[in-house]
């Protein structure tokens, strides 16, 4: 099995809890360290910053984060940066963080709007693929970008979208189509508005009758976990039923604060789900990938997706094959918990929409059996029941000559 992620700073089990405290901001207070907003005014953003923390940054990190920059923007939290292994060119975060002269280069079939998002675009803002539900951008800021983010185009410097902050075009579209039940709160990271503002976003969400459903897609959970306030938490709990996504990639992200961060949203109602993006060496290994659905359990959070990672332009670097999430899909299922196995999906290059992919367990199906293989790849056979048409004779009047 390939061991990645080796390093000083690996924890002796993937699966301990630990708080990284203030690191390299050691003289900063505890008051201010906590304040979400101090994090978000102290972000890392320039090269410059980087290089003086991290002297070990590599000429293509040093050459990525120059030109890369340009396209999707570095930030990054001082609490997330703390996480990163210096010593460590391979450590998972650093990779899903730190820019690199890969990111420059486009490959074949690489595209700037991998999902086809704009083209389902009715208004600014909203994509409405699927029947009965809309994603909803709300906002082009995140607290820290991640380098295969699949709206680079759109996030950190955007230009041509507009975010109005009263959202009147995109409320109107959704009150104008009643067949939307579900809306699906993202961007950018929509925890990122003040508590009065997502209240409000919320409430005018909630007013509309069809809309019966809300979730949040967010990172900030696992960038800023300072932001999970109580009062926000009690905000939100308002607007049940209302769902979170979270997005989380290895295990070392799952410190102590972020897992009391994810159970103050859970004290407040909030079912939370988890997001997964397959990536080379950051989370492409059977060990890795168990380690992380099992821990996200005991953050009380149910894996939800994993993501065959998109062909966003810059990428090739960090996607990992489908063969690979196929063989951690095989070694998830009946091999741990039931609740641990997300979904492998990969989202249709060029706007299909998710479609799952999975390791093959029916070997064969016709009228009669199917021929099944299960987790250990022993075979069954389950005798097909019968539907449709049924095979009585219906009733009916029997004809004179039928007597004779
Ligand atoms: C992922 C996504 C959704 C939500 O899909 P679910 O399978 O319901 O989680 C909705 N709209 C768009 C455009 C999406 O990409």
């Amino acid at each position: 099995m390939q061991t990645v992620n080796e390093s000083p700073l690996r924890a002796k089990s993937l699966k301990e809890f630990k708080s990284h405290g203030r690191g390299f901001w050691r003289d900063i207070s505890h008051k201010d360290w906590n304040d979400w907003r101090w994090q978000l005014k102290n972000r890392i953003t320039t090269l410059e910053q980087l290089q003086r923390l991290m002297p070990t940054l590599t000429p293509e990190e040093f050459a990525g984060t120059q030109l890369a920059s340009q396209k999707l923007s570095l930030a990054i939290t001082p609490y997330f940066f703390n996480l990163i292994d210096p010593a460590d060119e391979l450590c998972p975060i650093r990779r899903q963080m730190i820019p690199r002269l890969e990111e420059t280069h486009t490959a074949a079939w690489e595209m700037s709007d991998p999902c086809g998002e704009d083209s389902h675009s009715p208004v600014p803002g909203l994509v409405h693929r699927y029947p009965d539900r809309v994603l909803f951008l709300v906002t082009d800021r995140c607290a820290s970008y991640c380098r295969y983010c699949t709206r680079s185009r759109l996030v950190s410097n955007a230009t041509g979208y507009d975010f109005h902050p009263e959202f009147d075009k995109q409320i109107t579209y959704i009150e104008q189509h009643p067949e939307i039940r579900d809306v699906l709160l993202s961007g950018g990271d929509p925890l990122l508005f003040s508590d009065e503002k997502l209240e409000y976003l919320l409430s005018r969400l909630r007013a509309i009758p069809h809309v019966e459903f809300l979730r949040i897609g967010t990172r900030i959970p696992i960038f800023l976990p300072q932001r999970i306030t109580p009062e926000l938490c009690a905000m939100l709990k308002q607007f049940h039923p209302l769902f979170v996504s979270i997005h989380s990639n290895h295990p070392r992200e799952l410190t102590v604060e972020v897992r009391d961060a994810l159970g103050r949203l859970s004290d407040a109602g909030i079912p939370l789900g988890n997001q997964c993006v397959l990536l080379k060496h950051v989370n492409d290994d059977v060990e890795i990938m168990r380690a992380q659905m099992q821990k996200l359990l005991m953050c009380r959070v149910k894996p939800y997706y994993l993501y065959q990672c998109d062909l966003i332009a810059g990428s090739a670097h960090l996607r990992a094959s489908v063969r690979k999430g196929l063989e951690i899909m095989e070694a998830l299922r009946g091999h741990t918990t039931g609740y641990c196995v997300p979904t492998y999906v990969i989202d249709a290059p060029g706007g299909g929409g998710k479609v799952p992919v999975s390791p093959e367990y029916v070997l064969s199906r016709n009228d009669d059996r199917v021929v099944i293989r299960n987790y250990e790849g022993k075979v069954f056979e389950y005798p097909e029941a019968a539907d449709g048409t049924p095979t009585f004779a219906a009733p009916r009047e029997i004809e004179e000559s039928e007597l004779a």
